[in-house]
C-alpha cells in the first residue's frame, strides 16, 4: 500500500532463462499470470524465444508475453535503478517499503535446483538493485506471489506463512497388469505460501503433471 491507502500498480518481470520451456515451468508462468490478473497487477513474460511464444501449453497472453529481454527492455543504468531483481543472493531482504522504491519486480525463469547454480547472476550482473526473499531457495511462482504479498499487501516477509516441504498422496500408478499400484506420496523440497484453507499454493495441474512424470527427479520439474 502507498501512504495513501491506494494499492500501488507493480509489473512483475519473469524472464525466462532456460533453453527448454519444460512443462512444469508453463504451469509455473501460467499460475504467475492468473494470479497477477485477479490482483490487478502487470505481468511480463520475457526473453521467450519465437517457438515458445506460441507454445500451446503457455496460457499467458500476447499482451504479457515478449521475445525482447530485460537488458533491451531496460537499456540504461537509470532506468534498471526502477527495477528490483528478486535475488537469493541479494545482501538485503524485501521490505514493504520496496513498494515505492521500485516499479517493476524481476525475477529469473529458472530451474529451481540442488544446490542452486547461481543462474540469477545472469540478471545481477546488468545492475538491477537485488532484494532476497530470505536464505532459502523457492520457487518462480512462490518467489512472485511472495514478493506481491510484501509490496503490494503490505506484509512483513516474517508474517508470510509457508508449509514447508509439504507431502502429497498421489493416486497410484497401474502395474504393468492393470491393477493399481501402490499408493505414493510426493514430498515437495520446497516451501510453499499457506493459502487461505491451509494448504501450500501450487500452480493448478502440477500434482497431476508429477504424478504424470513420476519416474522423473522432482528437482527437475520444478
Ligand atoms: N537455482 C536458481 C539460482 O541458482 O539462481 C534459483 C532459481 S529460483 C527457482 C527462480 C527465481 O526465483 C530466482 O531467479 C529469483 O528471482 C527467485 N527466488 C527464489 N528464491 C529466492 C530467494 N530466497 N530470494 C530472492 N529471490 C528468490
Amino acid at each position: 500500500m502507498s501512504p495513501t491507502g491506494q494499492k500501488r500498480k507493480h509489473t512483475f518481470i519473469v524472464e525466462h532463462l532456460d533453453p527448454e520451456l519444460e512443462d512444469w515451468q508453463a504451469l509455473e508462468y501460467n499460475c504467475i499470470f492468473s494470479e497477477s490478473q485477479a490482483a490487478d497487477s502487470s505481468f511480463l513474460l520475457s526473453g521467450l524465444t519465437s517457438s515458445f511464444d506460441s507454445a500451446e501449453k503457455l496460457q499467458v497472453l500476447q499482451s504479457s508475453k515478449t521475445q525482447q529481454t530485460v537488458e533491451a527492455l531496460y537499456p540504461t543504468a537509470e532506468q534498471r535503478q526502477k527495477v528490483c531483481l528478486l535475488d537469493p543472493k541479494a545482501e538485503k531482504d524485501l521490505s514493504p517499503e520496496d513498494g515505492e522504491l521500485f516499479e517493476a519486480f524481476l525475477f529469473g525463469g529458472i530451474l529451481g535446483d540442488d544446490p542452486p547454480r547461481d543462474r540469477t547472476g545472469d540478471l545481477r550482473k546488468l545492475g538491477f538493485p537485488g532484494r532476497r526473499l530470505g536464505p532459502e531457495q523457492m520457487t518462480t511462482d512462490t518467489a512472485v506471489r511472495t514478493t506481491r504479498i510484501v509490496v503490494q499487501e503490505g506484509r512483513k516477509l516474517e508474517e508470510i506463512e509457508y508449509v514447508d516441504r509439504p507431502d502429497f498422496d498421489v493416486p497410484s500408478q497401474p502395474n504393468g497388469d492393470g491393477k493399481a499400484g501402490p499408493a505414493e506420496t510426493v514430498s515437495m523440497p520446497f516451501k510453499y505460501v499457506k493459502g487461505a484453507d491451509g494448504k501450500p499454493i501450487l500452480p493448478k495441474g502440477m500434482l497431476e503433471l508429477l504424478v504424470s512424470d513420476a519416474d522423473k527427479d522432482i528437482l527437475d520439474l520444478l
